[in-house]
């Protein structure tokens, strides 16, 4: 499932290669994905000149000049493919085509769980699919009395709560035990009885975590005119995220008392942590 650092790149490379063209046609193969893709889509687009690209947690916007923005979310298989060639020949499970000045935008989901729709530029904060969102890991706004107000309502671990995205949106599993694991803080811990130091801590952790999984994507992606849904790229830079097992990057003796990156499962959730540093 693409995460927010690879919604980012994929948002990068769309706007990269397809910044101010002009969509030329567009056609639905299937509109039966997680909402389905209403039947303005197409008349919507046609005609209108892609004139922004940005992110809000982790659906993709893409912003044109007649009053209306695409939002995309890539579910457990969604991607984009762009192509330089108009009219492509189409693969399997290829939902959305639309041919611009610069190339054709693919949306190809074997699943359908993600989300291909249109909005009133000026109604997408108010949009059923973002407007219950909590603040981007990005956001200013978020700090440790946002945090602190938010978590006081919930009884629930640490981790759990990262993975609220009424409390922060973005954060999925993987950065979810990343970023408790920068910041020492045990995925077990009642979010109640983290202190103010901790919090800052972990949204500092949140932000490199994210940062830094956002720039290896940037650099692995070589050729931003293929992004690939499925990037697997990020792995590499895991710290703890399916390292069951093995040993832990930030323990000096890993054999004694630290036995390791330990595996857990939590609301049905794997999370990975070292119990010696987490406390
Ligand atoms: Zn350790």
């Amino acid at each position: 499932m693409p995460e927010l650092p690879e919604v980012e790149t994929i948002k990068e490379s769309m706007r990269k290669a397809l910044d101010g063209a002009v969509i030329e046609s567009a056609k639905v193969y299937n509109r039966s994905l997680r909402c389905p893709i209403p039947d303005v889509f197409e008349n919507a687009v046609v005609g209108a000149k892609i004139i922004k690209f940005y992110r809000i947690a982790k659906y993709a916007v893409m912003e044109l000049d007649n009053g209306y923005s695409v939002i995309w979310h890539f579910g457990m298989s969604g991607k984009i493919k762009i192509n330089n060639e108009r009219n492509p020949i189409l693969e399997k499970h290829d939902h959305v085509v639309m041919n611009t000045t610069k190339g054709s935008l693919i949306y190809n989901d074997p699943r359908r769980f993600g989300v291909v729709t249109i909005c009133q530029t000026e109604n997408i904060f108010t949009n059923p699919l973002l407007c219950h969102l909590g603040l981007d890991p990005f956001d200013e706004n978020l700090n440790v009395n946002y945090l602190k107000g938010k978590l006081r309502e919930k009884k629930i671990s640490i981790k759990q709560a990262l993975l609220d995205q009424a409390i922060i949106s973005g954060i999925g599993n993987i950065y979810a035990s990343e970023a408790l694991y920068l910041a020492r803080i045990s995925p077990l811990r009642e979010s109640l009885t983290i202190t103010q130091k901790e919090l800052k801590d972990l949204i500092e952790a949140i932000r490199e975590v994210l940062n830094k999984a956002i720039k290896a994507g940037g650099s692995t992606l070589h050729d931003y005119r293929k992004p690939d849904g499925d990037i697997g790229y990020f792995q590499l830079q895991h710290a703890v995220y399916g390292k069951e097992g093995q040993k832990c990057p930030n323990c000096l003796f890993p054999d004694k008392p630290c036995k390791g990156i330990q595996k857990l499962v939590q609301s049905g959730r794997s999370t990975y942590y070292c119990p010696h540093l987490q406390k």
